[in-house]
């Protein structure tokens, strides 16, 4: 049943199967971007092409077909059930536009194996043949000086033989406590609501640290009135555990460090709370 119902979603959300799984047993359908040239929603039914059963959930991704008709994946790919399929292939649609473009053939750009973020028509390749050459032989000399510098910098400049008296020391704890600690705290709210695609950041006393977009991805699924949100990560390529992910609407200013949700797919706002 869950097969039939879920081979109707996607004819009706306009998609095509494939003949072809190069990567597996699934049968794989694709449409066009609704607005962006020569990008397609890829999706893998997570239906078996031999024994016609679910095998698993359905995967939903951008892929950026390239001047040699390669196709590559610009996005990470979100996994989902039957009931979040439409609603899935909104979100990515959404996210094409967080996708980095390259400034010279204006193709999207994709995570390459090497990790880098790179041009899916590998463009550089063309433009850059001479001066890399040149390049090529500048960086074996740059490195050999570079290493050069390095091993006779091994020892670190240490003042030797002299280290500062325990009871000399100055700790922080000997530092007078400043004003500042005592300002006054304020609730920081975001409207998060479900369906928002979602990534991560990091602030450090309202000072914008790190951003997590490309690494961790989720869709909200809920949202409590305390302000609890429920998030199904689906993507978490980030050094951060799980347990690490934010899960509220709101923090408050006196929290030094401060992980909150990003919200990708529509332009929010953390600001104070009324
Ligand atoms: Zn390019």
């Amino acid at each position: 049943m869950s097969v039939v119902q879920r081979k109707a979603m996607l004819k009706a959300e306009g998609f095509f199967p494939h003949k072809k799984n190069a990567k597996g047993t699934t049968i794989i359908y694709s449409r066009k971007h609704p607005t962006a040239k020569f990008v397609r929603v890829v999706i893998d039914s997570g239906i078996d092409n031999k024994t016609n059963k679910v095998v698993g959930k359905v995967g939903v991704k951008l892929c950026f077909v390239n001047r040699q008709k390669s196709w590559r994946e610009v996005t990470i790919e979100i996994f989902t059930t039957n009931t979040g399929l439409v609603k899935t292939i909104k979100a990515q649609e959404a996210a094409e536009k967080f996708v980095k473009t390259c400034k010279h053939c204006k193709a999207k750009k994709f995570t390459a194996k090497s990790g880098k973020v790179v041009c899916s028509n590998a463009c550089w390749t063309t433009w850059s043949g001479k001066r890399n050459s040149t390049n090529k032989t500048q960086g074996v000399a740059g490195k050999s000086v570079a290493s050069k510098t390095k091993s006779s910098q091994k020892k670190p400049q240490r003042n030797p033989g002299k280290a500062t008296p325990k009871t000399q020391r100055t700790y922080p704890l000997n530092k007078r406590v400043g004003k500042k600690s005592q300002k006054k705290r304020q609730k920081i709210v975001a409207e998060i609501l479900p369906g928002d695609l979602v990534s991560v950041e990091r602030i450090e006393l309202d000072t914008f640290k790190e951003d997590y977009t490309g690494k961790i991805l989720g869709i909200v699924m809920s949202v409590t009135p305390d302000g609890r949100v429920n998030v199904n990560w689906t993507a978490n390529t980030s050094n951060l555990e799980s347990y690490d992910l934010p899960f509220t609407n709101s923090y408050t200013t006196d929290s030094r460090h401060v992980r909150r949700i990003k919200v990708l797919s529509r332009s929010v706002e953390w600001a104070e709370a009324a």
